[in-house]
């Protein structure tokens, strides 16, 4: 294990299970269609990367970059696009994912932006969900794992840039934030 990690809470091997699982459901709910699918930079990068192998149906996928954290562990509240996507989704059938929902409040924007765009449909799958610490109304509809209010990294998640590669999802040592 990672130094500055004080707990594992979901192996790689739990992860990958989870993955699988997403997949064929997704598969099954996207059967006879052609979805877009759209990952959130840069947390969602690698569930993106090991969602997609998993999915039997013909994908299109795209890239948005939001603004996040920072160094911070507590959302600004303000949500900002810093790459929007190349692609048009006006008509299409979109699955926006993510790695993990907190107060809910980019991911609300996110939605709200897709459905100005007219597209005919949007869902959200999120591997790591925080239901306790939303502060607006959004449920996504599919939660891989669901998490208690604590800051995790890895698997694509980091802080300050740091322990995304690391395979599996985990706690760090408070001293590592806090000094
Ligand atoms: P929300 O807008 O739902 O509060 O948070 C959205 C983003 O904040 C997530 O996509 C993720 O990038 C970041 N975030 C939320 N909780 C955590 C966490 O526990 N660990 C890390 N590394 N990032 C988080
Ligand atoms: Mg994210
Ligand atoms: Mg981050």
């Amino acid at each position: 294990m990672h130094n500055d990690i004080q707990e594992v809470l979901f192996t790689q091997e739990q992860i990958e299970a989870k993955v699988a699982e997403i997949g064929k459901q997704l598969s099954e709910e996207y059967e006879g269609r052609n979805p877009l699918i759209i990952c959130i930079l840069k947390g969602a990068f690698i569930f993106m990367a090991d969602l997609v192998k998993q999915i039997t149906v013909p994908v299109e996928m795209d890239f948005m970059a939001v603004s996040s954290y920072g160094a911070s562990t507590r959302s600004s509240g303000e949500v900002k696009i810093i790459k929007d996507l190349d692609s048009s989704v006006e008509g299409r059938d979109v699955l926006i994912v993510e790695d993990i929902i907190d107060s809910g409040l980019t991911l609300s924007y996110l939605v709200d932006v897709l459905q100005r765009r007219n597209v005919k449909s949007v869902k959200i799958a999120t591997l790591f969900d925080k239901p306790a610490r939303r502060t607006v109304d959004l449920k996504a509809d599919i939660s891989g794992f669901i998490l208690p209010d604590a800051f995790v990294v890895g698997y694509g998640l980091d802080y300050a840039e740091k322990y995304r590669n690391l395979p599996y999802i985990g706690v760090l040592k408070p001293e590592v934030y806090s000094s």
